[in-house]
């Protein structure tokens, strides 16, 4: 059996609040809320959602960069959540991060050769001349010449810049690359370049991404499975295709007809959803989605939907779904006169 490169299970963050003289704690925030999901090898997991729902805390958390309130995070059937400090050096080795701005990840006073080969002489502790020898290849590979290896990183361009993040990250031979918006901040040519080249570098080095992104386009375009978040929670994680042409989960289908389309004289059924997102200090409560959901029932407001299969490969956590029916939803009467603050 092939075991996952990343497994998370019932995995939460929850951040206290306090307050007053006493710091007594008022409330918390859960920034995650019981997400499980796994990722293969080779396999791009997308995390999509807006703005607040978790997923940037996701990745922190399997970076262990932030410690998880509960659940487990297993990389390549190590259980990695509570491992000490002096002990989760080969966990760093196998998880790297690609951010979204180049400029500020990278150490503006060194040279991309240091940038890149540091993490090879700290993990991997190989002679200088060797060193070179793989920083050039590194470096090659994500399309930079091997004359970089003299530039400080303000000396390229904004593509080049995360170019040469990406080859920071693959210095070490990682099993699983967390990448964070990671082409939000590059131009929209360029940002279809640095997508290519990870999908290049997957092929070749079967390297499994976590892809976190709050733009649908860009999604679409690399991912292999899409999980969807809202406030802290999954509502909807299927393969691309399911999701982008037959979404289940009613937010999914809020954020796909949302997106933009390259055709403006497509037609497209619309479904608008009312409100701001709830403050995840104060989440609504049963399914967090029923102050905006145009389906809401009496039962959404009291029970949180689980996670279900509903055909092969597709989970969904909406209780209009849980007997398997994929048809258009019926409008619920709650969704008039409905006040969007009520929890
Ligand atoms: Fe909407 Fe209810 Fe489904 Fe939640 S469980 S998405 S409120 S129909």
């Amino acid at each position: 059996m092939n075991i996952p490169v990343l497994e998370v299970t019932n995995l939460q963050k929850h951040y206290a609040v306090y307050r007053g003289l006493l710091r007594r704690e008022v409330a918390r925030v859960k920034a995650v809320d019981g997400i499980s999901f796994c990722v293969a090898r080779g396999e791009t997991l997308c995390v999509v959602g807006e703005s607040g729902c978790g997923k940037s805390t996701v990745g922190k958390l399997i970076l262990r960069l932030t410690p998880p309130t509960a659940g487990s995070i297993r990389l390549n059937g190590l259980d990695v959540t509570s491992l000490p400090e002096d002990e989760l050096r080969p966990h760093r080795q196998r998880v790297q991060m690609v951010f979204q701005d180049p400029y500020a990840s990278l150490n503006p006073k060194l040279r991309a050769g240091k940038i890149v080969g540091e993490p090879i002489e700290n993990f991997q502790g190989i002679a200088a001349e060797e060193r070179e020898a793989r920083v050039t290849a590194i470096l090659r590979k994500v399309g930079l010449r091997a004359d970089a290896m003299k530039r400080f990183p303000f000396e390229f361009s904004g593509g080049q810049r995360q170019r040469l993040a990406i080859a920071r990250a693959l210095a070490v031979n990682p099993k699983l690359i967390v990448a964070d918006e990671p082409v939000s901040a590059l131009d929209v040519s360029v940002q279809a370049q640095v997508l290519n080249l990870l999908m290049d570098l997957q092929e070749e080095l079967n390297v499994a991404y976590l892809f976190i992104s709050h733009d649908l386009g860009v999604v679409e375009h690399i991912g292999h499975r899409i999980a969807v978040m809202y406030l802290g929670r999954i509502v909807e994680i299927a393969p691309k295709e399911p999701v982008f042409e037959e979404p289940l989960h009613p937010y999914t289908q809020a954020l796909m007809n949302a997106a933009p389309v390259a055709n403006p004289r497509q037609k497209r059924e619309r479904l608008l959803i009312e409100g701001d997102v709830p403050s995840p200090m104060n989440p609504p409560s049963g399914c967090h989605f029923h102050t905006r959901c145009p389906f809401a029932s009496p039962r959404c407001r009291s029970e949180e939907p689980k996670l279900r299969e509903v055909v092969p490969g597709h989970f969904v956590a909406c209780h209009l779904r849980e007997d398997g029916y994929r048809g258009a939803l019926p409008r619920s009467s709650l969704s008039s006169n409905r006040n969007p603050k009520e929890s």
